[in-house]
């Protein structure tokens, strides 16, 4: 079959000191202090083979997602840009949704078939954190597209425990094309689901909620919040294709945070309130956060979801004086976050697949990624 392979060297940076872990799994925690010139090419490798508990997926739609982006960019010194967990050469691609196709002898709840879309995230089931109910912290985390083989290809072997049956989307869109594209936007949906509900707590209906970046995980806060009865959504965005996507899924207002002081408008539309809840999903916390403070509502809540390798300066006096809390959010698994998410796509509550902007197929798929690079499309889809 035909697949995505990310190849590359593995090669230390100067005085980045490898981990015991790093060291006997060969995996890297920090992706971008390790792994140089990256190669992206569609070839040809071996089918998967199912083990008993798994299943075998015959792909059908898989979005390209900034990280795919952070693959294919390097810096000056040819290093990738993804910071996380990474083993290469493997096949990338985790936004997928596809037909079961092969069924392993202990698998009880799906039978071929059947429309699925499956979590990214490979969480062991038994160690502490998952012990404890934390899939998203789990320390034997293996990933699809990061560490082992993704869904840039024909097919994807994995644990049925990871997959989420779609059937219910086909009363809403009553066509398989459309089923199989909103499903490979349920995990991207699930990680804004994650960091405004199961993290940070939601909000009550009447809401003032601002969304600084509106990529994919951006424009999903959006679709969520306004669904979930946010009085005001507003939008921080550079790109304006992106700007107007965000108001196609909800956003009342969208602004370039380059044109306006965006606490100041904030403080605005929400009568010298503020807002309840600000959601970080641009990246860029070094300059959206000492906004967001600004315009910290009492009782006003701050999720961080972008991801970004720096420190940033807060005046935590802002937290006490209104009451304020900042969160950290990862992951999507857990907590009923993908049923829900496809609740809200089968109810007609959220129409992720508006934010498809272009669609390529698994030939053309390098294109796609390169594509990403501009930071202008909503969602990109590749149809193997
Ligand atoms: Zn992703
Ligand atoms: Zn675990």
């Amino acid at each position: 079959m035909k697949g995505l392979v990310l190849s590359a060297k593995w090669e230390p940076r100067e005085g980045y000191e490898l981990s015991e872990f790093e060291k006997t799994t060969g995996k890297a925690i920090t992706g971008n202090a390790i792994w140089r010139h990256p190669k992206l090419e569609v070839q040809e490798v071996e089918k998967p083979t199912i083990k008993p508990d798994q299943v075998l997926i015959q792909v059908k739609a898989c979005g390209v997602c900034g990280s795919d982006m952070h693959f294919y960019e390097t810096d000056e010194q040819g290093y990738i840009l993804y910071p996380g967990l990474t083993k290469f050469p493997t096949i990338l691609g985790h936004e997928f949704s596809g037909q079961v196709v092969e069924v392993g002898s202990e698998v009880q709840d799906l039978e071929v078939g059947d429309m699925v879309t499956a979590e990214e995230m490979i969480w062991c089931g038994h160690c502490f954190p998952c012990r404890n109910g934390f899939p998203n912290h789990c320390t034997n985390l293996e990933e699809i597209g990061f560490t082992i083989p993704g869904a840039f290809a024909e097919y994807i072997a994995i644990g049925a425990k990871y997959c989420w049956k779609l059937n219910a989307l086909m009363d809403r869109y009553g066509d398989e094309d459309k089923v199989y594209e909103a499903g490979a936007l349920v995990e991207p949906s699930s990680v804004a689901y994650n960091t405004v509900f199961e993290r940070a707590g939601g909000f009550r209906p009447g809401a003032y909620v601002a969304v600084y970046g509106l990529g994919p995980i951006g424009l999903a806060v959006v679709a969520e919040c306004k669904a979930s009865g946010a009085a005001k959504v507003i939008g921080f965005e550079l790109s304006a294709p992106r700007r107007d996507l965000a108001k196609k899924v909800g956003a009342d207002y969208v602004f370039d945070p380059r044109e306006v002081t965006p606490h100041e408008v904030v403080m605005d539309l929400t009568e010298g309130q503020g807002a309840d809840l600000h959601v970080e999903a641009a990246g860029a916390p070094q300059v959206t956060v000492l906004e967001m403070e600004k315009s910290l509502a009492i009782n006003g809540k701050i999720a961080q979801v972008g991801r970004a390798a720096t420190r940033v300066p807060m005046y935590l006096e802002t937290l006490q004086v209104r009451r304020g809390q900042v969160f950290g959010a990862q992951g999507h698994s857990g907590h009923a976050i993908f049923p829900s998410v496809i609740r809200m796509m089968a109810s007609g509550l959220i129409d992720m697949t508006q934010i498809i902007t272009a669609r390529y197929s698994l030939d053309e798929v390098v294109d796609a990624i390169a594509k990403s690079v501009t930071r202008e499309d909503g969602k990109i889809m590749v149809k193997p």
